[in-house]
This record gives C-alpha cells, sequence and structure tokens, in this order.
C-alpha cells in the first residue's frame, strides 16, 4: 500500500520554482504571442547574445536539446563513420549516442577514484590514430579536470568537446566550463539548473567557422535560406523556450548560490550525524565552482539499494545517476566490453544516490532527509549487535577503503 507524507522531499520539485517566477513567464508568453514570430526570432538571438556574454565565448547556437549540441558538435567538427570519440565511462548516454549516430565509435574511460568525473590520467590509453573527438564530461555540476585533457588532446591534435549540460556557471581555473574546448554543450531540459519548459540546448565556441557550420547545420544544412550547402536537422530552439530561458538565466546565479549552500548543508548535517563511516560525500575540487546539479553520495557496504528503498517508504526521493555504466549498456555490447573493464565506473554505478536537491528544498526538509539516513544506518547498526547476524556488512575502515576521501578533498 502507497503510504503518503505530508512532509514527503522530493528528489526534485519544479512547481515551486515556476511559481515564484510565474507573473514574469506569463509576462514572456504574453511578448511572444502579440509578436507572433515563434521559429529563431528575437528573444533566440537575444539569448545567443546573453549566454554568450555569460559563459565568456565569442559564439553561441541555441539548439533543440543537449543531445543535438553534442551532435552538431560532433558533425560540425568533422565526426563521421570510422572515427573514435573518447568520453567518460559514467554518465548520461549523450555522448556516445552523438558519436555512434555519425557512424563513430564510442570508446570509453574510466572515472577518477575519487570522484565521478573522466580520469585524465587514463585518456592516453583510450587514444588510437582514428580518435577524432574527447568528449569530456562536467558530471554532477563539477568541472572535470581540463587542464591535462586539452593538453592531451593538443599533443595528439584531437578536438575536445565539454559536455556542459548539469555544469552550467561551473568553472575552471576561472574561466566557465563550456569556454574551454573546441566546443561546448548545454542542456536546458526543465530538471538541469537552467532548465526551459521542454527541450533545449546550446552549443557554445570560439571558433567562428564552427559556429557557422552549426548555425547551417541546426536549420537543414541552408544559408541562405532554402540553400542547402549539406545534409542538415531541424534543431532549433524555440522562441517561446528561449523567451522563458531569459527570464530564468536572471536568476540563475541565484539558484547555483542556493545549490551550493543546499550542499553545504548536507555536508554538515551528515558530517554531525556521523554517518561518514558508511557515506562518502561528493569531492570539492579546489580548481573550480561546484554548481551542485546533482549531490551524488558513494553509499558503501552494498546497501544503497536497500537505503534508497528505506527513504522512499519514509516519502524521500532520491535518484541514482548512473545504475549502469555506458561500457555495459544493451546498446554497447558489440563493442566488446567486459564487466570489470572500467571498475570505478562500475563501482560507481553501484555505489552512487543523488538525495534531494532543488533551490527550493528548506532546511527542515533537509533535515528530514539526514535523520531518515541516520536512522537507517542505526536499525541496521542496532539489528546486527542484537541478532548476531552479518547482514550488515563491514562499515568502510573494516574494509581497508579508509584511503579514500572522506568528503572535500584535503578535509
Ligand atoms: C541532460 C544531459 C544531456 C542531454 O541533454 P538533453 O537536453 O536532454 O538532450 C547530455 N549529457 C548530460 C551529462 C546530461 O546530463
Amino acid at each position: 500500500m502507497e503510504q503518503t507524507f505530508p512532509d514527503a522531499v522530493p528528489q526534485f520539485d519544479l512547481r515551486d520554482h515556476c511559481r515564484a517566477i510565474r507573473s514574469e513567464l506569463l509576462a514572456a508568453f504574453g511578448e511572444v504571442l502579440d509578436a507572433g514570430q515563434f521559429i529563431l526570432g528575437p528573444n533566440v538571438s537575444a539569448f545567443e547574445e546573453e549566454m554568450a556574454a555569460y559563459l565568456g565565448v565569442a559564439h553561441t547556437v541555441a539548439v533543440n536539446s543537449g543531445t543535438d549540441a553534442l551532435i552538431l558538435a560532433l558533425r560540425g567538427l568533422g565526426v563521421g563513420a570510422g572515427d573514435e570519440v573518447v568520453t567518460s565511462a559514467f554518465t548520461f548516454v549523450s555522448p556516445a549516442e552523438a558519436a555512434s549516430l555519425l557512424g563513430a565509435r564510442p570508446v570509453f574511460v574510466d572515472i577518477e577514484a575519487d570522484g565521478f568525473n573522466l580520469d585524465p590520467g587514463r585518456l592516453e590509453a583510450a587514444l588510437s590514430p582514428r580518435t577524432r573527438a574527447i568528449v569530456v564530461v562536467h558530471l554532477f555540476g563539477q568541472a572535470a579536470d581540463l587542464e591535462p585533457v586539452l593538453e592531451m588532446a593538443r599533443l595528439h591534435g584531437i578536438a575536445v568537446v565539454e559536455d556542459a549540460c548539469q555544469a552550467i556557471g561551473a568553472d575552471y581555473r576561472g574561466r566557465k566550463v563550456a569556454a574551454w574546448g573546441s566546443a561546448g554543450c548545454l542542456s536546458f531540459f526543465p530538471t538541469k539548473n537552467l532548465g526551459a519548459l521542454g527541450d533545449g540546448g546550446l552549443l557554445s565556441t570560439s571558433d567562428p567557422a564552427l559556429a557557422s557550420r552549426v548555425r547551417a547545420l541546426r536549420v537543414h544544412g541552408s544559408g541562405p535560406k532554402y540553400h542547402h550547402r549539406m545534409t542538415g536537422y531541424n534543431s532549433r530552439l524555440d522562441e517561446l523556450q528561449a523567451a522563458v530561458l531569459r527570464v530564468k538565466l536572471k536568476h540563475l546565479e541565484g539558484w547555483i548560490a542556493r545549490r551550493i549552500e543546499i550542499a553545504k548543508g548536507y555536508d554538515e548535517r551528515l558530517r554531525a550525524a556521523g554517518l561518514t563511516e558508511w557515506l562518502i560525500l561528493p569531492a570539492h575540487r579546489t580548481y573550480g565552482r561546484h554548481v551542485f546539479h546533482q549531490y551524488a553520495l558513494r553509499v558503501l557496504s552494498g546497501v544503497r539499494d536497500a537505503l534508497r528503498e528505506h527513504l522512499a517508504k519514509k516519502g524521500i526521493g532520491t535518484a541514482v545517476y548512473y545504475p549502469v555504466p555506458l561500457h555495459l549498456q544493451e546498446v554497447y555490447r558489440g563493442l566488446g566490453y567486459r564487466l570489470g573493464d572500467l571498475p570505478r565506473a562500475e563501482r560507481a554505478a553501484a555505489e552512487v544516490l543523488c538525495l534531494p536537491m532543488f533551490p527550493e528544498l528548506r532546511p527542515e526538509q533537509q533535515d528530514r532527509v539526514v535523520e531518515e539516513i541516520a536512522g537507517f544506518f542505526k536499525t541496521r547498526r542496532e539489528g546486527s549487535r542484537h541478532s548476531g547476524s552479518c547482514y550488515l556488512q563491514q562499515p568502510r575502515e573494516a574494509r581497508g577503503q579508509s584511503a579514500l576521501p572522506r568528503g572535500p578533498l584535503g578535509a
């Protein structure tokens, strides 16, 4: 029987988010209705300019989704049949899917021991004479370590595309992500840190030739209209979505500040409750601002799914991003990867748990989340003591994992 909780805490909730800016959004809708232009109108152009300024890049092209931004970026950089595209094994499917759709082969790299992003130290072994591009993903809102990736790519003459779909506003050594590579890709999927009321995406680049190719690709390879230079796509950001995103962009920094505050609140509460014996808190890198698209924990001792179920019963929503690493996905069976090939990504898939995270999350809701997590470990501890059973696996220290960082690096 489904229980309902008056004090349920969802993993995300867009209703309060929209309510707070409802009148601004309705005014923007009204302007678009009155202007009567719905495809590639003044809001799309203005949004592209505002995003170029925000990211600190020369060119941006608004497209239909983050996935399309990746496809158009790779296409615009010349990726095609027979090429290889290297990316992280632990992410959403889009970078690999984009490569596959262009006839290229995705090649997966394992992640860092103490984080969720691609390990630059494992990159070189994944390169081959066919490697045409590296897609570096800034997962959960934390920049990947870009400098060694860019250096490796430069040495081998390979393009770097940044998948910044989860990381708008994150920076790396003082410059925004999506402004470092040959191209950056953003998503405005509704739950992203800057979300449309539907699908949307954007490509950023400092290369005018790439920007011009991608501009043509998003309108059927044409320019001028009805003169087709290449086989393209229909991949435009709607004028209505651009108007929504222009309203929301003004609030983005405030929302990011809230996410950072919430993450700090989780760090403090989880530590104070003594839960770092069971949980590894998100690493905070000193090289750049984490914008906490997700607050992603690792749950040790194989109890992630049991904890998740316990929290669900208490009305607390969590998410597992991502339960299956890309090299083990059914769609990539033909690539010849096996279980054990990329052990860190596999382990992350088994341990990761994302707690409720959205700017409107209240401190008392965070208290509840942490109390229920503490309650879960308390009962398991007592259960094992009283029954003498060993269903409770050993906590981290007993498994000799104390070398893993506890929470923020250096803490
Ligand atoms: C959301 C996301 C995408 C895809 O964006 P869409 O706009 O949904 O196509 C790609 N990569 C990552 C890491 C994402 O989180």
